[in-house]
């Protein structure tokens, strides 16, 4: 579990490695991917230290998501895409390589290759109902 100062993001915040910044906030940075998976690729990240998104406060998010539409329209703009994904990957098993929160925005044209699979489910009888009521009572008890 990566430590503040071993965090690759942090370091970027500090200045203690390059990052091609592309917009800033008091409390969030945005920067290029520096493995575009297309051209303008870019992280949003808050400038401080927090793991998972789970983790975050509700103040502390809406801070940082806030910055999304307004990124956004500028990403899409510039790169000339037709749309874009915005994905967080919370966790090894999401696919979270680096314990920094980072919003991930992508760039999409209709021929890029990235392709889009989510392979759907369905729910058994009474499984979603059970689900739903198990979680309310959970934020109801918080
Ligand atoms: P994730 O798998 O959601 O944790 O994504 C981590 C992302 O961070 C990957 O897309 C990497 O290419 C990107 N990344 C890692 N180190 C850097 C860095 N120093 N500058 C910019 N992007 C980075
Ligand atoms: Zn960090």
């Amino acid at each position: 579990m990566p430590t503040e100062s071993a965090c690759p993001f942090c370091k970027i915040v500090a200045g203690e490695i390059p990052a091609t910044v592309v917009f800033e906030t008091a409390s969030a940075l945005a920067f290029l991917d520096i493995g575009p998976l297309a051209s303008g690729h870019t992280l949003l990240i808050p400038k401080f230290h927090i793991e998972r998104i789970s983790d975050m406060s509700a103040e502390a998010a809406a801070e940082l998501t806030g910055c999304l539409p307004r990124l956004a329209r500028a990403i899409q703009s510039t790169s000339g895409a037709d749309g874009l994904n915005v994905l967080l990957n919370s966790g090894r098993v999401a696919g979270q390589v680096v314990d920094h929160v980072h919003f991930h925005l992508i760039p999409r044209g209709p021929d890029d290759g990235l392709g889009y699979r989510w392979n759907t489910g369905a729910y058994s009888e009474g499984e979603a109902a059970a689900l739903q009521k198990r979680i309310r009572k959970l934020l109801e008890s918080e």
